[in-house]
Parts: structure tokens; sequence; C-alpha cells
């Protein structure tokens, strides 16, 4: 079914009765010749993009609880490509273009909504290195700006610049990052990837993977055995477990992020914030509230909650920057599991097992990659080989040393 404002007006004369469901609930068969194990954004893009890219249709992607249940619907829906190294900058800027074409790409509304991103800087060292990641940008035909106080005044009122603990002196911009609306990108690709032939299971847990001769062949699950010529992992906190059930030991620990939104208010900041002297971000939501996170809790942990002094941390940094929310009420909060990678970077690669593929180590970071991710990891299941872009996204940079450490932090990631 295509969406229009055609079909707004007719579904309308006909009291919505005629709108369709957005994806078939199929039978599963009990043979594929790709599996994609895990249902939220990065399973369902590359699903979509081997059907629309490589003609591939004969696809199941299995999710354990249903579509959208994952971090794809519990981030806090900042999409930017601010990186330096170039395998990043390269790999996310391609992200970023693929969100700005893809609601015509996949007829469905994602509000992708570049409202730009802004990180503070609060002393003369940090903003070298935010000229720096600026300059990096720039050379690579991205877009970035180094803004002074004046200008930042301008731009978000709200922020704390007479009396501040940490100072603000300025900030690196760039005004095509922003939001998308989290859950509506996993049903857009659902759609997409539904209506070319793959079929979506729920509730269609994988409890192991089969592997005979070196070759992956298979998987069980919740709704019994089914083989596969090729298999693709990308279960983003599960992503370790999975993988431990090939005989893989991946470079990844999970840990908990949360997220808050507060009770809506009128329009306040209309932009994304992030907090240079500690770790706190901040936007506002089309309903109203103000949505904000910060630091992981700090235990690996796979349950998808959070705990109080976390709480307490980030509103912290929040006053510190912010301090008109003070007196806000807080609506909800969640939490997610992060697939925490030892340099901050992702993998998109084959494993050692012929036919299986890992798509994981996202960190806090892999919503704004989920069409780049999505993407590059169709690529490599349908040539068996990686794109130039995910090249670098490899398990054996630890062993060879070549990581790709965003932070400069080297081996010791919890060393900030
Ligand atoms: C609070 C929070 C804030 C964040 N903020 C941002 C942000 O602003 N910007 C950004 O870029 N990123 C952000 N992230 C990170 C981002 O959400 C994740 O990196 C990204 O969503 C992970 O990829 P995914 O969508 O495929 O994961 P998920 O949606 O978690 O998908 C993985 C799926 O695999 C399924 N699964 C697990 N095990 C199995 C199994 N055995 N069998 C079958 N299915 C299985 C799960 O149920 C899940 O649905 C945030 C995350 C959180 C939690």
């Amino acid at each position: 079914m295509q969406y229009s404002a055609f079909s707004i007006f007719w579904q309308g004369l006909k009291g919505h009765t005629g709108w369709k469901p957005m994806w078939r609930d199929p039978e599963p068969r009990r043979e594929y010749d790709i599996i994609i194990i895990g249902g939220g954004g990065h399973g369902l893009s590359t699903a979509y993009y081997l059907a629309r890219e490589h003609g591939l249709t004969n696809i199941a992607v299995l999710e354990k609880g249903w579509i959208g249940s994952g971090n794809v619907g519990r981030n806090t829906t900042i999409i930017r490509s601010n990186y330096m190294l170039p395998p990043n900058t390269h790999f996310y800027e391609k992200s970023m273009q693929l969100w700005e074409g893809l609601e015509q790409d996949f007829n469905f509304n994602a509000m992708v909504s570049q409202r730009g991103v802004i990180n503070l800087f609060h002393s003369d060292p940090q903003r070298d290195a935010f000229a720096r990641r600026g300059n990096a940008m720039r050379l690579a035909g991205i877009d970035a700006e180094l803004l002074d106080p004046d200008q930042l005044r301008e731009l978000v009122p709200v922020l704390d610049f007479d009396n501040a603990r940490f100072p603000i002196q300025g900030g690196l911009m760039q005004r095509r990052g922003g939001t998308v609306r989290h859950d509506a990108v996993a049903w857009g690709y659902a759609r997409g990837a539904d209506s070319r032939g793959v079929d979506i299971i729920q509730n269609c847990e994988v409890m192991d993977i089969r592997v005979e001769g070196g070759r992956a062949v298979g998987v069980e699950t919740s709704r019994g055995y089914f083989a596969a010529k090729k298999i693709g992992i990308a279960v983003a906190g599960h992503t370790s477990r999975l993988a431990q059930m090939a005989g893989i030991e991946l470079p990844i620990e999970s840990h908990v992020l949360q997220a808050f939104v507060s009770e809506g208010i009128k329009p306040l900041i209309d932009t994304v914030v992030t907090f240079g002297a500690g770790h706190f971000y901040i936007s506002q939501s089309d309903k109203g509230g103000l949505v904000f996170g910060g630091d992981l809790d700090g235990y690996n942990s796979y349950a998808q909650r959070g705990n109080l002094p976390m709480m307490e941390h980030v509103m912290a940094g929040g006053m510190a920057v912010m301090p008109a929310i003070g007196r806000l009420r807080m609506l909800r909060h969640w939490g997610g599991i992060m697939d925490m990678s030892f340099d901050g970077s992702p993998f998109i690669c084959k494993t050692g097992i012929e036919g299986l593929y890992l798509n994981g180590g996202w960190c806090y970071g892999g919503f704004k990659a989920t069409p780049a991710s999505g993407w590059c990891f169709a690529h490599t299941i349908a040539r068996d080989e990686p794109h130039p872009l995910n090249a670098d996204f490899t398990i054996d940079r630890f062993e060879k040393g070549r990581m790709l450490d965003e932070k400069g932090v080297g081996p010791n990631p919890w060393i900030q």
C-alpha cells in the first residue's frame, strides 16, 4: 500500500476503514537463503537493502520480541556524521545521505528533522580538539561550523552563559544533524522489506546457531529449526551472546544506557545540544517533551531498565548547563542494552565461520548508523565481501593493532 496525500484523503472519506497492516505475519518456511537474526533497525534495514539493492528476497528476519522493542525504539533519536577518523567519517556520512532521502525511498514518514547538532566546549584544549574534528569533517566534504558564544546565544538562548560552573566557550555544530522518529524507522524498513517479499517473524528467539564443517547451516529457535545458506547477526545488546552460540568470543560488553522524557512544554530548544564537560545531551520532541540522556549505568546487564544514581547524575549534567529546566517534572525513563566495543567503533564483517556474518558493537551511537549499516551489511552478505565503507569494521582490527578509537583512550575505554 502506497502512502500519499491522496490516500489519506480517500481513507478519510471512508472513515479510515481501508488501511492494511504494514507488514504480514507469515507462517515461516523451514528454509531460507538468508536469515537475519534481530528485528531492530539494523536487521530490518539489512533485509530491506538486500531486497532493494541486490534483488534477494528469500529472506527471514527473526525477532525474539516485537519489531521496535529493542534499542531502535529506545534511543534518543539523534543522527549526525561528526566523526574524525576517516573510516567512521565516510561511513556515518553515507548514513546521513541515506537519511536525507529515506522517507521518499521507503514511502513512510520517519520524521527526519535536520535541526542541527551542537557539541558545546568549555575549555581551550576542548575547543582545539573540536576545531580539529570540524576540520577533518570539512576536509571530507561534511558540514561543520565552529560557533562562538554570541552565535550560540542566538541559537540556544536557554543555555546558562553567565553563571555556569563550566563556562560555555562555544560549540561545534553540524546543521545537517538532527533527530528522526526512532520507531518509525523500524516500521518503515519492516514495511519496505515485507512488501518486497521478506518474511518478518516476530516472537521467534534464536537459541542456537548450528555450525557444520566450519559453515553456519541454520538456527534453532523457539519456533523450531530453520536452515539457511547465510546467516547475519544483528542483535545489538545481545551480540556477544549470539556470537558465543557459534563459538566466537567478541571484544564486546553489554551495558545499560538510560533515556528520559519530561512533561510536555512549549518550544524551548529547536536543536540538539550536548554538554562538553559531562555527559548530557538534549532535544525537544514534537509533543513538547524534553528528551535527554547521559552516561552508561556502568555495569554489565541485560535488563532494559536503569538505576537512580545515574538518573541523578544525568539531571545534574542538565542543571549544570541549562538550569531553567530545574522545575520540570519527569514523565518517563527507560533503559536499553548497549553492545559496547572496546574502541567504540562497530563491526560489519564476515566471521571465521563460512556463511556467518556479524553486525554489532554499536555502543550508544548505532541509531544514526541504521541506514548505512544495513546498506553495507547487505552488500557484505550478498557479495561475500565488504564494501569499502565497512572494510575497516572487522573483528581482527584488535589483533592487528588497527583500532578505530575516536576518543583516543586506547585499550582502556573506561579511563576518559
Ligand atoms: C537510551 C538510549 C539512547 C540512545 N541514543 C542514541 C542516539 O541518540 N543516537 C544514536 O545514534 N544511537 C543511540 N542509541 C544507540 C542505538 O539505539 C543502538 O545502537 C541501535 O539501535 C542498535 O541497533 P538495533 O536498532 O538493530 O538494535 P535493537 O533494536 O536492539 O535490535 C536488536 C534486536 O535483536 C533482538 N534479539 C536479541 N537477541 C535475539 C535472539 N536470540 N533471537 C532473535 N532476536 C533477538 C532484540 O529483541 C532486538 O529487537 C541509544 C540507545 C539507547 C538505549
